[in-house]
């Protein structure tokens, strides 16, 4: 009796999520925040996704399973978030990984020998050291472009090209890359066209709608938002495309464990409201620095006169937290003095948690890079990148005020 009632119950509960899972994709961004890819535990009510801390999963018979055989392959938490983050992306899968850069070498690795990527010059540095020092020995080909210039990426596609990979916002100067027109071309040439999307985050910018095949996340940065995290998601539409990266998480095992992706979940909850006041946070600070006698160059693309505006406010809702700035005439010596001088803006890598943080993009995020290819993409010594947090925008202007009068 009881085994039956339980059943009815699991029966009754797979069928109300059902219909919720239909109507969830006409629901808006904040309600799929918070309700994407979840639903009450069927066996307590639990409105939290349980971390189900397992590595394995009982079988009834060899090979007759639940659709759970080895947490590598898949885990009850990992795929909530993963529904999740697709809906977000308003894709139809979304795989989880280990790190934004596990994610990342996932895609790479639908390369063989002798296929060539067109990409960015202004990439995470980290992209930047993974394709040159680990993918090129294996005899991939990545040539680095100007990407503002549409020229420059069709100049470098030839058949052997099998990728573009895509940055927007750029990572540290924030230029923007046109996603639509660079998919026009991709789709011409029959080339894959990925976007590294962590920046502006899937509340901002969904690079799908744009005609991307792939959409990866470094998942540490504004997804998870509390900077507790370390992980990546890729999403896309396209079946096999789907089924060929899963089975290199599967097989590569760079997957994400069930405690990181209960985190997550909890952390998007909030992501609307978060990156709505990093972007009201973001234009505040932007506008302090546009007026302050030692800042030289700014980089945010809120600004109707940084070279992307039109672009960025046609692809982006907003235009996020995310700020570089050069101040006049600094040497290496007073930027370390100003970078050291904040009260509430912590020094540190990374980006896109509640706190606010300050970044030597020359020291820090970007050392990888060789200095003559820095300086050209414009990471010079004097600058400066800002995460925005969502702290309350007085206490970080009040800071910004006090660190420049310092040095
Ligand atoms: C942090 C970051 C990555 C790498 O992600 P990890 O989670 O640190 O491995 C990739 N791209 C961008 C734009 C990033 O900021």
């Amino acid at each position: 009796m009881v085994k039956i009632s339980t059943h009815i119950n699991q029966e009754l509960c797979n069928f109300v999520f059902e219909i919720f899972m239909k109507e969830a994709t006409n629901y808006q961004f904040g309600t799929r925040a918070i309700h994407a890819g979840q639903e009450p535990d069927p066996t307590t009510g639990a409105v939290m996704t349980p971390i189900y801390q397992t590595s394995t999963y009982v079988q009834e018979a060899p090979g007759v399973n639940k659709g759970y055989g080895y947490a590598r392959g898949k885990n009850p938490t990992r795929v909530a978030l993963e529904k999740c983050i697709a809906s977000l992306e308003g894709a139809k899968h979304g795989i989880c990984f280990s790190s934004g850069m596990g994610s990342m070498d996932a895609v790479i690795k639908l390369l063989r020998p002798g296929d060539e990527v067109v990409t960015g010059d202004d990439l995470y540095g980290g992209a930047y050291r993974m394709f040159t020092k680990i993918f090129e020995p294996y005899g991939i080909k990545f040539h680095f472009v100007n990407m503002g210039n549409l020229s420059n990426v069709s100049a470098k596609i030839n058949e052997k090209t099998k990728l573009i990979w895509l940055e927007t916002p750029t990572n540290p100067t924030m230029q923007i890359v046109d996603i639509a027109a660079i998919s026009v071309i991709a789709k011409s040439k029959n080339v894959l066209l990925a976007v590294d999307n962590t920046f502006a985050s899937p509340y901002l910018q969904n690079p799908l709608k744009l005609g991307a095949d792939i959409v990866m996340h470094s998942v540490t940065k504004y997804l998870g938002g509390h900077s507790d995290v370390v992980m990546g998601a890729l999403v896309m539409n396209d079946d096999q495309l789907h089924e060929r990266l899963y089975f290199i998480l599967n097989s590569c095992g760079a997957n994400p464990g069930p405690m990181d992706s209960f985190l997550v979940l909890r952390g998007i909850k909030t992501l609307h409201l978060r990156m709505e006041r990093h972007c009201q946070n973001g234009r505040k600070i932007a506008e302090f620095l546009k007026q302050h006698s030692a800042v030289e160059k700014i980089y945010w693309p809120g600004f109707e006169d940084h070279p992307n505006h039109t672009v960025a406010k046609k692809q982006m809702k907003d235009f996020g937290g995310m700020i570089s700035f050069t101040t006049k005439n600094a040497s290496k010596e007073t930027t370390f003095r100003l970078a050291s001088s904040f009260k509430v803006f912590s020094l540190a890598e990374s980006l896109g948690g509640v706190e606010s943080l300050v970044n030597h993009p020359a020291t820090m995020t970007h050392a990888s890079i060789p200095s003559a290819e820095r300086e050209k993409a414009g990471v010079v010594d004097s600058l400066l990148r800002l995460s925005v947090g969502v702290e309350d925008a007085d206490d970080l202007l009040a800071d910004l005020a006090q660190a420049l009068n310092a040095v």
